[in-house]
Formats: structure tokens, C-alpha cells, sequence
């Protein structure tokens, strides 16, 4: 459970402008128990954040650069080319990895902007529950998108 207080924290950080939503979730982490404490193992990538007990990596994704399918992504009308070339690269160096997360027994977990920002936005304790849940409930991979609209 959240207190009073820590959610407050956690709003007036939601509100902060230069707070990067990787610090907001690795707060809220540490604020909800023991078992989030947070290390830095050699993983084959550099995710957001570690979560040594529950093997798992946490990855925030910027819908743009990573093709998501939802309101916060639009091809460029110019350079689309260029563009569509970029997100592909990136797309197919998120399977890799994936691929390689888990072949060295790491869960990979993916909050999208989506669920932290613009119309779909998930309210910060919601996101954190779901997150929490997934973790616990296990399964190698996991997505937290917004809302849909
Ligand atoms: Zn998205």
C-alpha cells in the first residue's frame, strides 16, 4: 500500500516537468516494499530499471521511436522513408533484446509513453499496480500500454 504522503510525492512528480518517468517508477518502487530493491546486474542491454529478485527488467518506451501502435505514434510525412527505416532498426533491436534477455532467464517488461503521458494516460497508482501485478504473477514478458481511448 501507498501512504498519503508518498502518493502525494508521487503526484507532485507526475507534475514535475524534468522528472523522467524511469525516477517516478524507481521511487514508487522503493516506496512499496522490500522486494523492489534495485540492482544493476550485467544484462545484455540497458534497461530503465532491475528488479534482481523478480528477474525481471522494466524498459520505458517511447512511442515514437519504438513504432508503438497507438495515438502517439505517426509516420513523418517528410523523410518517411528515413523514418520508417529508423523504427524498423529499432523494433528489430528490441526482439534481439528480448530474445537475449531471455535466454539469460531475464524478464523484460515495457511501460509505454502511452501509459504515462497524453489522453491515455494511466493514473500514476494504477500503472504502478499493474506493474506490480505482472511482476508478481510472473511470464517471461509484459506490456503496460495506456488506456484506450
Ligand atoms: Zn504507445
Amino acid at each position: 500500500m501507498v501512504d498519503r504522503d508518498t502518493r502525494s510525492r508521487m503526484m507532485s512528480g507526475i507534475r514535475g516537468k524534468d522528472t523522467k518517468p524511469e525516477l517516478m517508477i524507481r521511487k514508487a518502487l522503493h516506496a512499496r516494499s522490500d522486494p523492489f530493491r534495485l540492482h544493476a546486474p550485467a544484462v545484455p542491454s540497458k534497461p530503465d530499471l532491475f528488479l534482481r529478485r523478480y528477474r525481471a527488467t522494466i524498459y520505458v518506451h517511447g512511442c515514437f521511436w519504438h513504432g508503438h501502435e497507438c495515438h502517439l505514434f505517426k509516420l513523418p510525412s517528410t523523410r518517411t522513408e528515413f523514418w520508417q527505416q529508423k523504427i524498423d532498426r529499432n523494433r528489430t533491436r528490441d526482439a534481439e533484446v528480448e530474445a537475449a534477455l531471455r535466454d539469460q532467464g531475464w524478464r523484460r517488461f515495457v511501460i509505454s509513453e502511452g501509459a504515462l503521458k497524453g489522453k491515455t494516460r494511466l493514473e500514476f497508482e494504477n500503472l504502478m499496480n499493474r506493474l506490480c501485478q505482472r511482476l508478481a504473477a510472473g511470464g517471461e514478458t509484459g506490456e503496460i500500454a495506456g488506456s484506450v481511448v
